[in-house]
């Protein structure tokens, strides 16, 4: 497999058109490491002539795209799938370097998009037209016809988190039903995007019809999203950005934002199996998953019991470099430093109690867990993105879903007791838009919905559930 033609020395160029080629401003934007700050490589910082001219030509190919038989389309989804499972070893050791994600964390992101990609691929070739007759109130033979159909362009821009399968879960809904994209993926995490696209070109993706975005984002991000030539925006990404956008655009919109995922904690529990899964939940690649556990509400009935295990088992997590699969690696930047620092001196000065010592070298964070979390703390309402776990106190099984509630954010929720009956009982009173009963908060598997309210987003998604997103129903109707 040859990816010489994606840069030169270290400078990485940018997809356009079927061609890889350098920006005419001759600019670009350092990747440095989050780990070492070494510098990984440089992307293209593309400038407004070249952004509308990328639309142009996504609007082009929109139409011959369309018109390949869905059965070519999933093909070529198919083949691009098993090229980048066969590149595996290469892709996930750049999302090591350049997201700090352990190799093992690493592996299974690209396997799961390997797998969600194929899935996209079979179910788009189900888009069937629908036939349906008028209602009895009309007495003409009226039939309409109704189909999905494609939007056309569709934008899609990802967040750092998971850069390949945050991508890939907007590409392959998108192109299996016809639209053509835009890529604009998160600056830190483009580089291991790159080479998926190399693949896709490889796997026979016909010119144009996917085009990769880069830029300085703080310049041009809102000239970018208000281009003409776009007819829907897939968004993956902070609620802040996600707000943004939805005040200068008026198009369809798919988003996924960010989340408060609480967890609440019965006292007829399996306390082992609650550990397991609010450590894993809460600390998996150092808290910076948007369905991680921010809360957990326990049950003051339990809270010794339960806080003696979580804590022994919090501090058995390892901690240092990616590259050693170690399970707390070093945050994203500085700045996400920073603004864990700032949550938890809040909590603190606002009566938390810190229980681990949590210290810090660069970016790397060791765990901290704050304990008896109250309303008057900014964490217990806003978004960690960290390795850290809220503990908030309920006396009872009602003040713990009236917390989960009181929240902007609607993602998830996760119930732990034995008593399956009460756990529905309780999942139908809360307010998010999935509930995990006795597991922690994620999405996936990908074929289930994956539904995001409040400010945590607009819209359904799962393989079924973005193609639907992805397409809009037009009916003709025959008048005989
Ligand atoms: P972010 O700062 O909002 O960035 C997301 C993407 O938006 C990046 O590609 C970013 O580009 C781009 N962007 C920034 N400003 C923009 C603008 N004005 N116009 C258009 N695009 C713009 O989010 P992040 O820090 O990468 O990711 C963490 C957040 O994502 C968390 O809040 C997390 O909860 C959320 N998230 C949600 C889900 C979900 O499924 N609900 C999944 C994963 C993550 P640059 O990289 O160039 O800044």
């Amino acid at each position: 497999m040859s990816f010489n033609d994606i840069k030169k020395d270290n400078e990485y160029k940018c997809l356009i058109d079927g061609e890889w080629v350098f920006s005419k401003t001759k600019k670009t934007i350092n990747i440095n490491s989050p780990t070492d700050n070494s510098l990984i490589g440089k992307i293209q910082a593309l400038d407004k002539s070249e952004i509308d001219n990328i639309f142009e030509i996504a609007k082009k190919s929109q139409i011959s795209w369309y018109e390949t038989p869905v059965k070519k389309r999933s093909e070529i989804l198919n083949k691009v799938a098993d090229l980048i499972l066969e590149n595996k070893e290469l892709i996930s050791n750049l999302l090591v370097k350049e997201v700090t994600k352990n190799k093992s964390l690493a592996i299974n992101e690209i396997e799961r998009t390997v797998y969600l990609i194929k899935a996209t691929a079979k179910e788009g070739l189900n888009l069937k037209e629908e036939k349906i007759k008028a209602d009895k109130f009309y007495k003409s033979k009226k039939k309409a016809f109704i189909k999905r159909i494609p939007h056309g362009v569709v934008l899609g821009i990802s967040p750092f988190n998971y850069p390949i399968n945050l991508i890939w879960s907007k590409i392959a809904p998108a192109l299996i039903s016809g639209n053509s994209i835009v890529i604009k993926p998160s600056t830190q995490g483009t580089i291991s995007v790159i080479y998926t696209l190399e693949l896709f070109l490889q796997a026979g993706i016909p010119k144009g019809v996917i085009n990769l975005i880069t830029c300085n984002t703080k310049e041009i991000g809102d000239y970018l999203i208000k281009n003409k030539n776009i007819d829907m925006i897939a968004f993956t990404g902070s609620t802040s950005i996600g707000k943004r956008i939805s005040n200068l655009v008026m198009k369809p919109l798919l988003m996924e934002l960010g989340g408060k995922d609480s967890a609440i904690i019965l006292e007829d529990t399996d306390l082992d199996l609650a550990v397991r899964e609010c450590v894993n939940g809460c600390f998996s690649y150092s808290g910076q998953r948007c369905t991680a556990i921010k809360r957990i509400i326990l049950i003051n009935s339990i809270g010794y019991e339960f806080m003696q295990k979580f804590t022994s088992e919090v501090n058995k997590l390892t901690f240092g470099n990616p590259e050693e699969n170690n399970f707390i690696t070093p945050l994203i930047n500085q700045e996400a430093v920073k603004n864990i620092e700032l949550l938890v001196n809040n909590a603190i000065k606002n009566q938390a109690t810190k229980l681990t010592n949590g210290s810090k070298i660069n970016n790397l964070m060791t765990p901290i867990i704050l304990d008896h979390v109250n309303k008057k703390c900014r964490i217990y309402y806003e978004e960690q993105f960290g390795p850290v776990a809220v503990i908030i106190r309920a006396n009872n099984e009602q003040e713990a879903i009236d917390i989960v509630n009181d929240s902007d954010y609607g993602l998830e929720a996760c119930i732990f007791t034995k008593n399956k009956k009460r756990a529905f009982e309780i999942a139908k009173k809360l307010n998010v838009g999935t509930v995990q009963i006795n597991g922690k908060s994620e999405r996936s598997p990908d074929n289930f919905p994956f539904t995001c309210l409040k400010d945590s987003g607009l819209g359904t998604q799962g393989i079924k559930y973005s193609i639907e997103a992805m397409t809009r129903i037009k009916s003709n109707v025959l008048n005989q």
